[in-house]
């Protein structure tokens, strides 16, 4: 059997550059929100009604919270290490929750990938993947029709790659914007409660490791998702209508992906909870079902 490799060392430094972005965020919660716990507290102490929804003119507790809150926002979105994976300049950087599209993404919708460069940003992650995934796909057709099959992609990967870009650059974004709008309902929440200084304290430190669980998850996602399309795509296009379900069959694999196992599914037909690859952190992989030489379209 010739295995459909997982690109691990791209998703390993997926992971590593998402998770730099979650550092930042930490790190500026860290340096801005904790020491103005106690004023915050002190100022919320001053006044006998609870906060109410909504109420946040500038000089309430709550309304300096939430200046905090979106000053933090603006450091990790100005932050290197969020820029990088983002992939636009920092001069052009102003308006950074508008509709900006990764900077080398027109590098990469020709037909063929490019270089499969070592760059961070989510258009260079996405050539890589794709890069490596043609590689696997070469090597397919060599073990099943032998050397001399020349194999060229017939049509471009735009739709799929970009349709990934702009999805992986909203998941990023709302790494910091989901923990802060989360963390200020629960420092609302603790405050009304009457909680003390210290509590409050270590009620947001307890909170640091959520945005770095929720980057490992999504970078670790999303490269095996964008694998498992380029998969589908590229078979479906050579004209293979079946493959087999392959697994890693480790603890981690689905008891259902288990018993899947060597069983033949068509592509135009998914499981109920999509094809190999397809589901959340899923390691599977679709072994082609060749048709035979006369039917695949190789070039
Ligand atoms: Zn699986």
């Amino acid at each position: 059997m010739n295995k459909w490799r997982h690109p691990r060392a791209i998703e390993s430094e997926y992971v590593r550059s998402l998770r730099k972005i979650a550092r930042e965020l930490r790190h500026q919660v860290n340096e801005q929100l904790i020491p103005e716990i106690s004023r915050i507290h002190d100022m919320a102490k001053g006044r006998d009604d609870a906060v109410e929804e909504g109420d946040q003119d500038d000089t309430s507790w709550s309304g300096i919270l939430a200046a905090i809150l979106l000053a933090i926002l603006g450091s990790v979105k100005r932050s290197p290490s969020y820029i990088v994976v983002i992939g636009i300049p920092a001069a052009s950087n102003e308006a950074m929750g508008g509709n900006t599209t990764p900077k080398s993404v027109e590098s990469i919708l020709g037909n063929t990938p490019s270089n499969g460069r070592a760059g961070d940003s989510i258009a260079e992650y996405a050539d890589r993947v794709n890069v490596f995934n043609l590689r696997q796909m070469k090597r397919a057709i060599k073990a099943e029709y032998g050397n001399d099959e020349e194999y060229a992609q017939r049509e471009s990967l735009a739709g799929l790659l970009k349709a990934w870009e702009r999805e992986n650059l909203s998941l990023i974004r709302s790494i910091p914007d989901d923990y802060v709008t989360r963390l200020q309902g629960s420092i609302t929440r603790a405050v009304n409660q009457g909680m003390d200084v210290r509590e409050l304290r270590d009620l947001i430190k307890s909170t640091y490791d959520q945005p770095d669980h929720r980057a490992q998850l999504i970078a670790e996602d999303q490269i095996g998702k964008l694998n498992a399309n380029l998969t589908r795509y590229r078979q479906q296009k050579a004209g293979v209508r079946e493959y087999k379900w392959r697994g890693v069959l480790d603890n981690r694999e689905r008891y259902v992906h288990k018993e899947r196992e060597g069983r033949t599914f068509k592509w135009k037909e998914p499981p109920y909870d999509g094809h190999p690859g397809q589901p959340i952190r899923c390691r599977c992989w679709a072994e082609p079902v060749w048709p035979d030489r006369d039917n695949v379209k190789l070039n």
